[in-house]
């Protein structure tokens, strides 16, 4: 379905969402306060307009109070968030997003009353940081705090095994969620006598240290 979305702030993050979800159907109105963002992104968008998201008259006159989801994507302007924030929550929108810079930026977000907040500094270095330490491992999730989603492509290891005979979840307290095979078949309810072939990718939900071990473990395969 067609969604009326907003989004505050059009650096690379905020930029990116904005474009997206025009390229997905829904309806964007981009809002920056400099000019050269407008412009860039004027033909990207439904609509870009000049506004500074401080002013709670301008936001107004935007008709913003309409919006399904309203996406905050202001990060070095700390204050400039935190007030952009405060003005949409208080204009009633049921789907606030907000971007934070750090830990207790994204706090004062969720006091304030923003729906979800996301690091994406954040959550993509830890990402890129689980790909360096092994080229196999594709995408790193946090989930919560604890909860992880790791995929990676089968290691030797694994290789022409069952999902019984390598007991994942018993020898790691992993359990594999979905195996994707080299021909793009996708099995979204892998069983005990599945074999991973070469080139499998698998994704795998588990503890965040007993996924490091696991991690640990295809490191040392190779
Ligand atoms: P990123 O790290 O994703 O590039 P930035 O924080 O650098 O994010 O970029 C935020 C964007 O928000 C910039 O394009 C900036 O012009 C815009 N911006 C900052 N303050 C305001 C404001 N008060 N009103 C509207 N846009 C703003």
């Amino acid at each position: 379905m067609k969604k009326q979305c907003a989004v505050i702030g059009l650096g690379r993050f905020g930029g990116s969402i904005a474009k997206t979800l025009y390229e997905m159907g829904h309806e964007v109105l981009a809002i920056d306060n400099n000019e050269d963002k407008i412009q860039e992104y004027a033909d990207l968008v439904t609509q870009a307009v000049q506004a500074d998201s401080t002013d709670e008259k301008t936001l107004r006159s935007l008709g913003l109070r309409n919006f399904s989801v309203v996406v905050i994507a202001i990060g070095q302007d700390i204050q400039a968030s935190i007030m952009a924030t405060l003005i949409v929550k208080e204009m009633g929108i049921g789907h606030i997003v907000a971007k934070a810079q750090n830990e207790l930026h994204g706090k004062v977000l969720d006091k304030i009353g923003a729906h979800k907040i996301v690091y994406p500094e954040r959550d993509m270095g830890s990402r890129v940081a689980h790909n360096l330490l092994s080229p196999n491992i594709l995408d790193y999730i946090e989930l919560s705090p604890d909860y992880s989603i790791l995929e990676f492509v089968a290691v030797q290891f694994m290789i022409g095994k069952s999902i019984k005979e390598l007991n994942i979840r018993a020898n790691y307290g992993i359990n594999v969620m979905a195996i994707k095979s080299n021909n793009g078949k996708i099995n979204v309810a892998p069983m005990a006598d599945d074999i991973i072939m070469e080139g499998d990718v698998l994704v795998a939900v588990g503890h965040k240290d007993d996924l490091h071990v696991f991690e640990g473990r295809m490191a040392d395969d190779k």
